[in-house]
Protein backbone atom coordinates (compact mmCIF):
# COMPACT_ATOMS: atom_id res chain seq x y z
CA UNK A 1 0.00 0.00 0.00
CA UNK A 2 1.42 3.27 -0.97
CA UNK A 3 2.49 5.71 1.88
CA UNK A 4 2.35 9.35 1.29
CA UNK A 5 4.09 11.88 3.45
CA UNK A 6 2.71 14.86 4.49
CA UNK A 7 3.11 18.15 6.74
CA UNK A 8 0.48 19.04 8.86
CA UNK A 9 -0.24 22.46 9.24
CA UNK A 10 -2.26 21.98 12.29
CA UNK A 11 0.26 19.95 14.82
CA UNK A 12 3.24 20.85 12.54
CA UNK A 13 4.25 17.35 12.10
CA UNK A 14 5.93 15.31 9.58
CA UNK A 15 3.73 12.29 9.04
CA UNK A 16 3.60 9.37 6.68
CA UNK A 17 0.21 8.36 5.87
CA UNK A 18 -1.34 4.67 4.08
CA UNK A 19 -3.83 5.54 1.31
CA UNK A 20 -5.53 3.09 -0.36
CA UNK A 21 -5.22 5.07 -3.70
CA UNK A 22 -3.89 8.17 -5.45
CA UNK A 23 -7.73 9.69 -5.54
CA UNK A 24 -7.51 9.83 -1.70
CA UNK A 25 -4.88 11.50 -1.10
CA UNK A 26 -6.97 14.49 -0.47
CA UNK A 27 -8.99 12.76 2.61
CA UNK A 28 -5.87 11.82 4.06
CA UNK A 29 -6.30 12.50 7.81
CA UNK A 30 -2.81 13.32 10.60
CA UNK A 31 -2.42 10.44 12.69
CA UNK A 32 -1.74 12.89 15.08
CA UNK A 33 -4.31 15.39 15.63
CA UNK A 34 -6.96 13.88 13.25
CA UNK A 35 -6.43 16.87 11.28
CA UNK A 36 -7.10 16.81 7.00
CA UNK A 37 -4.72 20.26 6.73
CA UNK A 38 -2.18 18.66 5.01
CA UNK A 39 0.89 19.56 2.62
CA UNK A 40 1.86 16.41 0.57
CA UNK A 41 5.69 16.14 0.51
CA UNK A 42 7.41 14.66 -2.52
CA UNK A 43 8.99 11.62 -1.16
CA UNK A 44 12.75 11.64 -1.07
CA UNK A 45 12.94 8.17 -3.23
CA UNK A 46 10.37 9.89 -6.37
CA UNK A 47 12.82 13.14 -5.89
CA UNK A 48 16.11 10.24 -6.06
CA UNK A 49 14.74 9.10 -9.27
CA UNK A 50 13.53 11.82 -10.92
CA UNK A 51 17.32 13.30 -10.27
CA UNK A 52 18.54 10.27 -12.21
CA UNK A 53 16.61 10.24 -14.92
CA UNK A 54 18.18 13.84 -15.33
CA UNK A 55 21.46 12.66 -15.24
CA UNK A 56 20.31 9.64 -18.19
CA UNK A 57 18.79 12.45 -20.01
CA UNK A 58 22.38 13.65 -20.77
CA UNK A 59 23.99 12.70 -24.03
CA UNK A 60 27.29 12.41 -23.12
CA UNK A 61 28.78 11.97 -27.22
CA UNK A 62 26.22 15.08 -27.83
CA UNK A 63 28.04 17.25 -24.93
CA UNK A 64 31.15 15.85 -26.34
CA UNK A 65 30.52 17.05 -29.69
CA UNK A 66 30.52 20.81 -28.69
CA UNK A 67 33.73 20.65 -28.10
CA UNK A 68 35.02 22.43 -30.90
CA UNK A 69 38.91 21.11 -30.54
CA UNK A 70 41.64 19.86 -28.06
CA UNK A 71 43.35 22.76 -27.42
CA UNK A 72 43.24 24.48 -24.37
CA UNK A 73 40.89 27.29 -25.22
CA UNK A 74 38.24 24.88 -26.67
CA UNK A 75 38.47 23.12 -23.35
CA UNK A 76 37.84 26.56 -21.26
CA UNK A 77 34.82 27.18 -23.15
CA UNK A 78 33.14 23.79 -23.51
CA UNK A 79 34.17 23.39 -19.46
CA UNK A 80 32.44 27.08 -19.05
CA UNK A 81 29.13 25.46 -21.01
CA UNK A 82 28.82 22.68 -18.89
CA UNK A 83 29.74 24.53 -15.97
CA UNK A 84 26.57 26.64 -16.22
CA UNK A 85 24.33 24.07 -17.53
CA UNK A 86 25.31 20.96 -14.79
CA UNK A 87 27.91 22.22 -11.79
CA UNK A 88 23.92 23.01 -9.39
CA UNK A 89 22.93 20.03 -10.38
CA UNK A 90 25.62 17.18 -10.64
CA UNK A 91 27.88 19.19 -7.72
CA UNK A 92 30.50 19.01 -10.36
CA UNK A 93 33.35 21.45 -11.07
CA UNK A 94 33.07 22.08 -14.74
CA UNK A 95 32.99 26.30 -14.14
CA UNK A 96 36.17 25.46 -11.61
CA UNK A 97 38.09 23.45 -14.93
CA UNK A 98 36.88 26.13 -17.32
CA UNK A 99 38.68 29.02 -14.68
CA UNK A 100 42.02 26.85 -15.14
CA UNK A 101 41.89 26.85 -18.30
CA UNK A 102 41.18 30.07 -19.15
CA UNK A 103 44.10 31.44 -16.04
CA UNK A 104 46.63 28.96 -18.14
CA UNK A 105 46.81 25.97 -16.05
CA UNK A 106 46.44 22.77 -17.92
CA UNK A 107 43.87 21.21 -15.94
CA UNK A 108 44.62 17.29 -16.53
CA UNK A 109 40.84 16.76 -17.03
CA UNK A 110 41.08 18.67 -20.38
CA UNK A 111 42.96 15.21 -22.25
CA UNK A 112 40.15 12.78 -21.72
CA UNK A 113 37.10 14.93 -21.94
CA UNK A 114 35.06 11.58 -22.05
CA UNK A 115 35.87 10.63 -18.64
CA UNK A 116 35.72 13.66 -16.99
CA UNK A 117 31.64 14.05 -17.95
CA UNK A 118 31.30 10.53 -17.09
CA UNK A 119 32.87 10.15 -14.13
CA UNK A 120 30.98 13.12 -12.71
CA UNK A 121 27.87 11.73 -13.93
CA UNK A 122 28.49 8.54 -12.12
CA UNK A 123 29.46 10.40 -8.72
CA UNK A 124 26.27 12.67 -8.52
CA UNK A 125 24.24 9.17 -9.28
CA UNK A 126 26.08 7.62 -7.00
CA UNK A 127 25.29 10.71 -4.14
CA UNK A 128 21.93 10.29 -5.26
CA UNK A 129 21.53 6.84 -4.68
CA UNK A 130 23.67 7.08 -1.23
CA UNK A 131 20.62 9.58 -0.38
CA UNK A 132 17.98 7.62 -1.33
CA UNK A 133 19.29 4.64 1.52
CA UNK A 134 18.96 7.18 4.15
CA UNK A 135 15.58 6.53 3.80
CA UNK A 136 15.69 2.77 4.75
CA UNK A 137 18.31 2.78 7.65
CA UNK A 138 16.17 5.12 9.87
ZN1 LIG B 1 -1.45 16.86 12.90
Amino acid sequence: MPIYSFNCKSCERNVDVFVRNRAKVSEAKCPACDSQDLRQLVARVARVRSANERLDEIDVSAELGALEGKDQGSFAKWARKMGDRFDGELGSDFSELADKADAGEDPVERFDAEHTLRYRIGKARDENNADSMDDYSI
